[in-house]
């Protein structure tokens, strides 16, 4: 079981080209806010990005956005969060919002959003922490990297209940319900023999 109070959004920092993306984007900022969970993100407001944290304050929710000073100006800080921490990297970016959130989800997104789901779902595989991650794979886009996740497991190189601890849903509140039910696995990285 985890305890939820706030969860990390990574996501876009543009809209992608169908609107269905927006309207998933703008979904899970609600369902965040109705359920009284804190938005963390990376404090854009351009993008999905954008999307998911004014969906969540509209909602009257809290939203915690964190961002290297170095993108204030290019993804364009979004200045009517309830609170923008300003930081000098992208490691500590990376380092506040993992500390301030209980999960963390991945929206669609670029090369940004891939490298925050990976390091999250890799510092999980080392029980660096016991938190729950999760992909929304929204119209499928998420279904090649999945296959791809597969064919890493099958061939070796990631142990099987180490690929399901990625927690993949289409919609929010199943991803969430299922969160709250997430309990990390208890098995070590390397690959045995025996796990093949
Ligand atoms: P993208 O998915 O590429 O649109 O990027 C989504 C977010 O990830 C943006 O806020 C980017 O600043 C951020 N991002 C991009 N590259 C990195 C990186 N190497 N490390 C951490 N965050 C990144």
């Amino acid at each position: 079981m985890t305890l939820l109070r706030s969860v990390c959004v990574f996501c876009g920092s543009n809209p992608g080209s169908d609107p269905v993306y927006l309207a998933a984007a703008k979904d899970v900022g609600t369902r965040l806010a109705m359920d009284g969970l804190v938005l963390v993100y990376g404090g854009a407001r351009v993008g999905l990005m954008g999307a998911v944290a004014d969906a969540a304050l509209a909602a009257g929710g809290r939203v915690s956005g964190v961002i290297p000073k170095a993108l204030v100006d290019k993804e364009l800080a979004h200045d009517g969060l309830s609170e923008l921490h300003t930081v000098s990297s992208m490691h500590e970016r990376k380092a506040l919002m993992a500390d301030l959130a209980d999960a963390f989800i991945a929206l669609p997104g670029g090369a940004g959003t891939l490298e925050e789901l990976f390091e999250v779902w890799t510092w999980g595989q080392l029980g660096f922490h016991d938190k729950p991650v999760g992909l929304l794979n929204v119209k499928g886009f998420y279904d090649g990297l999945l296959g791809f996740l597969d064919h890493q497991s099958q061939e070796g190189f990631v142990k099987p209940a180490l690929r399901d601890m990625l927690v993949v849903e289409e919609r929010a509140g199943p991803l969430l319900d299922r969160f709250r039910h997430y309990a990390a696995p208890r098995v070590g990285k390397w690959v045995e023999r025996g796990d093949l």
